[in-house]
């Protein structure tokens, strides 16, 4: 069974710790994800960005996998699944297929329309059982071709946006998605700070996981961030991990080339991520 995402974040929240995000692109990510989850007793949100829901043929199938793999493999940890980066109708369309969490970025939309849109959507993902995360001040970098440009989020709109009944809330404190360059100012704790303080105790999102120094992740979460999202760190050992079972010409010795064989040491390599990521976010054993 999937459950929304509010429980488990209020939850890390109260406890001083975060829960990851993990973002699946097909069945060996999901498998490895939930397998490592329930390794760690730690709960787990599955993201899934409108480019993989589609990569996966629609919404409805990543719904229908999901739920019969939590059953199949016996996963007793929460697991919520959650559409990131979701558009107006991805959101409406992932309530229907039965997802259990969903993201409305509309960080995009000027703010009164981004409040207009994000209230629709608050009141049917709650009709619905679903959380909702919002999202003030784009998160920079690239994700499926959405450009972020790396602001920093003003209080004053996040407050606005938090006020709309949301669940947790993702907030620009310039972090970016995908590789960090080495310029890069690090993040901003202050502006952290200045948001989790306009926004009433709200679980607070940090995107772009990947590549934020061990002791950053954990001030901020010291600072109210409750959850927090990798996507290119799962991709980028799964690639490390193919390419060295290939250059070792393995898929050329006995049954290598079966895909099951070919693909193992990748999905490995996801599950030592998601575990090193759950020991450093501190969600080992909270389940
Ligand atoms: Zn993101």
């Amino acid at each position: 069974m999937l459950v929304s995402a509010t429980e488990m974040l209020k939850k890390a929240r109260d406890g001083h710790y975060a829960v990851g995000q993990f973002n699946i692109n097909n069945l060996e990510w999901t498998k490895s994800i939930l397998l490592a989850a329930q390794e760690a007793n730690s709960p787990v949100i599955l993201g899934v960005s409108e480019g993989a829901g589609k990569y996966m043929t629609g919404y409805k199938t990543v719904a229908a996998m999901v739920k019969a793999m939590v059953e199949t493999l016996g996963i007793t940890v929460p697991v919520a699944l959650h559409l990131d980066h979701g558009s107006y109708e991805g959101a409406k369309a992932c309530v229907e297929a039965g997802f259990s969490s969903i993201m409305f970025d509309g960080s995009h939309y000027p703010i009164e329309e981004n409040i207009a849109k994000t209230t629709e959507l608050v009141e049917l993902a709650h009709a619905n059982g679903l959380s909702i995360e919002a999202e003030v001040g784009s998160i920079g970098g690239e994700e499926d071709g959405v450009i972020g440009a790396g602001e920093v989020a003003d209080p004053a709109e996040c407050k606005k946006i938090a006020d709309l009944g949301i669940d947790f809330l993702a907030a620009g404190i310039g972090n970016i998605h995908g590789k960090y360059p080495a310029n890069w100012k690090g993040l901003d704790f202050e502006a952290l700070d200045a948001i989790h303080k306009a926004t009433n105790g709200i679980p607070l999102v940090l995107h772009g996981g990947t590549g934020i120094p061990e002791d950053m992740i954990k001030k901020a979460i010291s600072l109210g961030v409750s959850k927090i999202n990798v996507n290119t760190e799962c991709q980028l050992s799964f690639a490390a991990a193919t390419r060295a079972y290939i250059e070792a010409g393995k898929d050329l010795q006995g049954k290598g080339f079966d895909p099951r064989k070919l693909l193992a040491p990748g999905a490995e390599a996801i599950k030592a991520t998601v575990l090193e990521k759950m020991q450093l976010f501190g969600s080992v054993g909270k389940a």
